[in-house]
């Protein structure tokens, strides 16, 4: 057995022929590294005058928001090879491998330089050290101290570029970050509008698109998407055209796939009864204050849901991540609109179990609203409830409580308040619109889909100052 012996894990590629061209966007990103391309081909014109040239910078972005083809386009604009590896497959299970693994990986390297080397998932041996479970892992801290070690020895001026891509650069080592390691960051965010209207572009090189197909349209409808989201959504539309036979991909297939990947596949074989459908006609239907446009209503089941709204929340909220508090009372609105609705067309007795996923989202921007936001008077503008997520971001939020017994029953009014406000309301709104409800609910069980113009004409001047549930 050949206990300790390193496999080597790396990937090396003479050439990457990626440029910057093929990144769409990203174009802080692109210019920042521009300075590491110029470091690679011309390196005299830094050390002529005594500069040092840096060995390290981390690209710092959520996964598939294109840090690794980035990397490669930085060495494929050199004209210089690459290597990569991803950190996690450097621990491996015995202790040692991981660093005699970086240490073939340099050695070649540096035998090949001038060179990029990416090194994928820093934050897998890179964390601060003592912070992970059960305090210590040897194999990591050896792996990370080995990397240290490395960047170190070689000069400035050697010619290896170390590029790390992290998402978490919160949890790394600070001995990685100093001065001549990773000093440099490099952010790579989640392409905007424009970005993603020029990625979707790129993704549709090669591919037969109809005339139909509106870039612009298909970016309003992706916010928070990925380079690789996008490709991904322009890869299963092609798919879904060819088995339709089609000779091209036109915007159905773009939305059908865009919807499969927001809520999963639709259900075409679920036999609903017309019972079921009115049921959630009216559910999916419920007609709500002010709150993002609508795109689309279905009462075709889809993943767990007997139905959907899917809005397109504005591109500005969501870059900012900001969120008001008329909004949050509207989102809980909406969210009990379902229940409402059920209740006054069906009666209080035959309400159905159908809102219990809104119920679990109403309940947590409450307590959001109480707890994190200062938005409860009686609570005050502070912060209680210890360290907790982004529950817009799907984070996990703590269930460690820091307050006491008293401040609790407090809180528990409050998130009841908040949530009896928002349920009186969509019921006021709900009745008073019954009207347009119903006629919407017809449309739903004729047709199963709705688009927002079509919702949009239900009303008398075209103008829906009312969203639905
Ligand atoms: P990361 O390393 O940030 O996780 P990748 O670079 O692996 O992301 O991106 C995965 C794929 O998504 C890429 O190979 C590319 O096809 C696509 N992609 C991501 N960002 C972009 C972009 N800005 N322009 C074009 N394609 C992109």
């Amino acid at each position: 057995m050949d206990f300790g012996r390193s496999k080597s894990k790396f990937q090396e590629v003479p050439e990457t022929g990626v440029t910057f061209a093929d990144v769409a966007g990203a174009d802080q990103a692109k210019l920042e590294l521009q300075e590491v391309v110029d470091f690679l081909k011309n390196p005299d014109k830094y050390t002529a005058l005594g500069a040092k040239i840096p060995k390290g910078c981390l690209l710092v972005g959520p996964p598939g928001t294109g840090k690794t083809l980035l990397a490669r386009a930085v060495a494929g604009e050199a004209g210089v090879p690459f290597f990569s590896c991803a950190a996690s497959e450097f621990v491996e299970l015995f202790v040692g491998v991981g660093a005699s693994r970086v240490r073939d990986l340099f050695e070649k390297a540096k035998s090949k330089a001038p060179c990029i080397v990416f090194i994928d998932e820093i934050d897998a041996v890179g964390r601060q050290r003592g912070a992970g479970l059960g305090g210590g892992n040897d194999e990591r801290e050896q792996t990370i101290n080995q990397l240290l070690t490395e960047m170190d020895g070689f000069s400035g001026n050697s010619g290896v570029i170390v590029l790390a891509a992290t998402n978490r650069p919160d949890v790394l080592d600070s001995a990685l970050l100093r001065p001549g390691r990773f000093d440099r960051q490099v952010t790579v965010d989640r392409p905007d509008v424009a970005g993603r209207v020029k990625i979707l572009q790129v993704h549709s090189r090669g591919k037969a698109l109809a005339k139909d197909v509106d870039f612009e349209k298909i970016a309003r409808r992706t916010p928070g998407f990925t380079g690789a989201d996008l490709q991904n959504l322009m890869n299963e539309a092609a798919i879904l055209a060819a088995r339709r036979d089609l000779k091209e991909i036109s915007k159905d297939e773009i939305s059908d796939a865009l919807e499969r990947i927001i809520a999963g596949p639709e259900k075409k074989n679920a036999v609903v009864s017309e019972e079921k459908k009115r049921l959630v006609a009216y559910h999916v239907g419920a007609l709500m204050p002010e709150y993002d446009p609508v795109a689309k209503i279905s009462i075709i089941p889809r993943g767990q849901a007997g139905g959907l709204t899917f809005f397109a929340p504005s591109e500005e909220r969501l870059e900012s991540g900001l969120y008001s508090r008329s909004y949050l009372e509207n989102q809980m609105a909406v969210a009990l609109g379902g229940r409402v609705a059920e209740e006054v067309i069906f009666g209080a007795d035959n309400v159905t179990t159908g809102a219990s996923n809104d119920f679990m989202q109403v309940s947590r921007v409450a307590r959001q609203m109480v707890e994190r936001f200062g938005f409860s008077k009686k609570i005050g503008q502070v912060a209680i409830g210890g360290p907790g997520g982004n529950p817009f971001l799907g984070q996990q939020m703590s269930s460690q409580k820091d307050y006491s017994m008293a401040t609790a029953d407090v809180v528990d009014a409050e998130v009841r308040e908040l949530v009896d406000k928002a349920y009186a309301r969509a019921k006021e709104i709900i009745t008073t619109h019954i009207d347009i409800l119903h006629k919407l609910a017809q449309l739903l069980i004729e047709k199963e889909t709705v688009d927002g113009e079509e919702f949009m004409s239900l009303f008398i001047d075209g103008k829906a100052e009312l969203y639905v549930a």
